[in-house]
């Protein structure tokens, strides 16, 4: 006779099988509707950008419209909180960065597991940070920028995307190799800390190459040091840390996308399998260089690759930003 664990056991199962078979019969005809990206941040700016780029190719693979939210605030938090409870069915992806998806758990108190309440679809294109000013800062190089910062401790102003942001770990880690104080102003995200740049209302971003790129260009901001030991190819007049004087003063910005837990495996493969035809098109590739991004290598670009990376990051930084001691927005 069958225990009644062993009846529940057998329910279970078969609740289980159900679910895969539904899973797999939505996977076939998936997509049938448009697919929303949640952006965690301003639109104009560098995930807005991506996120764009990667949608209206994915959009080719799929037979399906890409469309962009950007929802801001807490620096990203509110996002990525907004995609944890959205339908867990391929229509809602959570697009994010080392901020968003591994800064933010160690300085905000999180309704969500940010580890265990999404699932990975794949790493996206990265890029390193780039140290600028407005344009009208009296300094010529990185050495003379930190001179001018440090004679000007309660005066010098740093953009930021907020709390956690890229922009802002990438502050905090160049405080901590020179000794610096920066006075930070938290933004939606770095497109309007960028705008308030070019027009002199704050000193310096350390901000996502691609964001920067344009203005840059343009001679509109200036630029001190890429946080990479090699030039970017998109720029190669920017000197790297080392060259301008900061040695070791690396760090890249990658950026990723997710979906909420209990999305059907299919669906994720789908999905996989579209962005990485995005990152393999020579005409996306072109754009993502000519922002100094760089897409990651193939095996890199597997849904099994990001949440072992996603760990090791986490692992990696959560010690390093509790010590900095970051306080939320
Ligand atoms: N990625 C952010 C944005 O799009 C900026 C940041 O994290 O610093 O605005």
């Amino acid at each position: 006779m069958r225990t009644l664990s062993s009846l529940s056991a057998v329910a279970a199962m078969s609740v289980a099988a159900v679910s895969i078979i539904a899973g797999a019969a939505a996977a076939q005809t998936y997509p049938t509707k448009p697919i929303t990206i949640i952006v965690p941040f301003a639109a104009g700016g560098p995930s807005d950008a991506l996120a764009r780029i990667m949608g209206e190719r994915m959009k080719a693979a799929l037979g399906q419209s890409f469309v962009v939210e950007n929802v801001t605030g807490a620096a990203g938090s509110i996002a990525v909180g907004r995609a944890v409870k959205a339908a867990p069915d391929g229509y809602t992806l959570s697009f994010g960065h080392l901020g968003t998806h591994v800064a933010n758990g160690a300085i905000y108190a999180l309704p969500y597991d940010m580890l265990t309440d999404l699932e990975p679809v794949t790493m996206l294109p990265s890029n390193p940070m780039v140290v600028v000013s407005r344009g009208t800062l009296p300094a010529t190089n990185l050495k003379e920028l930190l001179a001018w910062l440090k004679a000007n401790p309660d005066k010098a102003t740093a953009g930021t995307a907020g709390a956690g942001s890229g922009s802002h770990i990438a502050g905090v880690y160049l405080e901590t190799l020179t000794g610096l104080r920066l006075q930070y102003v938290p933004y939606r995200g770095t497109a309007p800390a960028l705008t308030d740049l070019v027009s002199g209302q704050i000193d310096i971003i350390v901000d996502q190459a691609s964001n920067s790129m344009q203005q840059i260009r343009g001679g509109r901001i200036r630029a001190y040091a890429v946080t990479d030991s090699k030039r970017l190819p998109a720029a190669p007049d920017i000197p790297t840390a080392e060259e301008a004087g900061l040695p070791g003063f690396h760090m890249v910005l990658w950026n990723g996308l997710w979906v909420p837990k209990g999305t059907p495996r299919e669906i994720i493969a789908r999905l996989n399998a579209a962005a990485v035809e995005a990152m393999a098109d020579p005409a996306v590739g072109k754009r993502l260089n000519d922002l100094g991004l760089e897409v990651p290598a193939r095996d890199q670009q597997t849904p099994q690759a990001l949440a072992v990376w996603h760990k090791a990051e986490v692992d990696k930084w959560w010690p390093i930003i509790r010590k900095a001691g970051i306080k939320p927005e």
